[in-house]
């Protein structure tokens, strides 16, 4: 049997794929719904048809699943940001643990009931909205020529104008009313992509939970062109980007929590958000957040009493759930089983955050992060904290582990960080290189702690990890990002000789 395109069928969905999209059979041939939630009865429309499966479009919902729910945003299928929120939210944390599983038996080669044995209950989240700590809002231009703000709709670079994302912190609404109304009283353009004109092309707020601090940065088109040779007598104000600056600064600083407003100046023609020079335009040039250790164990995840302050400016990488970072930190900790005696390899460290929660109970600790500046922020970060037990390495992990390892090795050193009792990574989705996991393997940590932004690239290295020697302890999922497909994974590996 073939479906063609512009068939319409109807099909009951009874699994859902890594993209969230609903999965359903009819005679054997499956479909792929994008939409639809498992449990429900849908009439679809086939909008490509392959041997053995299509792609059809949701047209009706027949018999809504027990899991459906009303989703709070009405954008969210245009966008394509949320790919769950019409599934509850229980059932969302159920799916993203079935899919840990899956790709740990079906990639990382693992029996179900070892996998089984292992895995704790996935940490999710206490209020699966608005979680997020930093927005960028692209400005742009709708048919009558008014200045809008909104978001992308999925896959093309069309605004639709929604002020009130469903993920964002409550207060970007007001802020974004406030600049846009700021630029329409005053003829501010917006960046227009295709001719490379107008002025204003991202608005980025951040906000530090702990310390309620707002800050916005406004991403222009527009060189400040300096004055070399100012005439005597004429005074220019060369911190002046915008039109009526004033106006808009005073009307910013009116917003309750508001300590920091900057410009960053992007006049390439590139998807590139930010640009790198950053102009402070009023109050502090950074924010401020704490991140507190909570107890994993006991129920709700109370704090220990330990915490750590950062300072986060407009172009320093931090996590965007600040919440749920706590506990995948403290997870990660916790695995790392120390007690002051260890040495440790922080792996893929950013600016320095695991490494300096790892620091407070060990001996000693390495991070190792490609981004210069981010371990500029690091080595800040742990001044900070008045943490001194912690060492940062610009490079990557693939060359800076097996350099340090083959230097150690060939100079008969007994550097202590040659034989570390624990390493940690948390790389990036395409999960750690060869090179970097063969030096892991010849190091030898007793424990081997590994967070993961994608399990089936965490399942491929966790194959050649325990082909290598080592056995998986415990795997925990940690929800970061409640109504999207992604999911964060903690595991404790043991060498299996101790
Ligand atoms: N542990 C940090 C950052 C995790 S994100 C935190 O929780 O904040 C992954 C980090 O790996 C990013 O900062 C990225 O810049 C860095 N990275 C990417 N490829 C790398 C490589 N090959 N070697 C070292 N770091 C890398």
């Amino acid at each position: 049997m073939e479906f063609k395109k512009n068939d319409c069928v109807t099909v009951t969905i009874e699994d859902m794929g890594s993209d969230g999209e609903g999965i359903g059979k009819v005679d054997g041939f499956t479909l792929f719904i994008k939409d639809a939630v498992i449990g429900d009865q849908v009439e679809a429309k086939i909008i490509k048809s392959k041997k053995h499966y299509a792609y059809a479009r949701l047209e009706k919902v027949l018999q809504p699943s027990p899991f459906r729910v009303e989703p709070k945003c009405a954008y969210h299928r245009q966008c394509g940001g949320c790919q769950l929120q019409a599934l509850s939210y229980s059932e969302q944390l159920h799916f993203k643990e079935q899919k840990i599983r899956n790709n740990l038996i079906r990639i990382g080669g693992f029996d179900a009931e070892y996998i089984d044995e292992r895995m704790q209950p996935i940490v999710g989240m206490e209020e699966p909205f608005h979680y997020r700590n930093k927005a960028q809002y692209p400005i742009g231009t709708d048919r009558d020529g008014n200045v809008i703000t909104g978001f992308y709709a999925g896959r093309t670079h069309n605004i639709i104008a929604n002020t009130d994302c469903a993920l964002g912190a409550s207060e970007n609404q007001q802020i974004l009313e406030t600049i846009l109304s700021y630029m329409r009283k005053n003829k501010v353009t917006a960046y227009d992509e295709v001719t490379g004109k107008g002025l204003v092309r991202h608005v980025l707020i951040r906000k530090g939970f702990t310390s309620g601090q707002l800050m916005v940065c406004l991403v222009i088109n527009k060189k400040m062109t300096k004055m070399l040779y100012p005439t005597a007598g004429v005074q220019k104000n060369t911190n002046e980007f915008l039109p009526n600056q004033g106006e808009l600064l005073a009307a910013l600083a009116e917003i309750q929590g508001m300590t920091s407003v900057s410009v960053s100046i992007n006049t390439e023609k590139t998807n590139v958000i930010m640009g790198t020079e950053i102009h402070n335009l009023w109050g502090e040039s950074t924010i401020e957040d704490t991140i507190h250790v909570r107890d994993m164990q006991k129920e709700n995840y109370p704090y220990t009493g330990d915490a750590l302050t950062f300072k986060i400016s407009p172009l320093s990488f931090y996590q965007v759930n600040p919440v749920q970072t706590e506990k995948l930190y403290s997870l990660a900790l916790e695995y790392a089983g120390l007690t002051g005696k260890e040495t440790v390899w922080d792996l893929y460290c950013g600016i320095g955050t695991i490494s300096l929660f790892l620091a407070g109970k060990a001996k000693k600790v390495c991070g190792v992060e490609i981004i210069p500046q981010a371990i500029d922020d690091a080595r800040e970060n742990a001044k900070r904290n008045h943490i001194e037990n912690a060492e940062f390495f610009v490079g990557k992990a693939e060359e800076v582990l097996p350099e340090f390892y083959k230097k150690a090795t060939t100079e008969a050193s007994s550097d202590e960080m040659l034989h570390p009792d624990v390493i940690v990574v948390d790389p990036p989705r395409k999960g750690c290189d060869d090179a970097c996991l063969n030096t892991m393997l010849r190091m030898q940590p007793e424990r081997i702690v590994y967070v993961s932004c994608d399990s089936a690239t965490l399942a491929r290295d966790l194959k050649i990890l325990c082909d290598g020697g080592y056995e998986i302890r415990k795997v925990r999922g940690v929800d970061q990002f409640g109504m999207t497909v992604h999911v964060e994974t903690v595991v404790l590996l043991q060498r299996k000789d101790m």
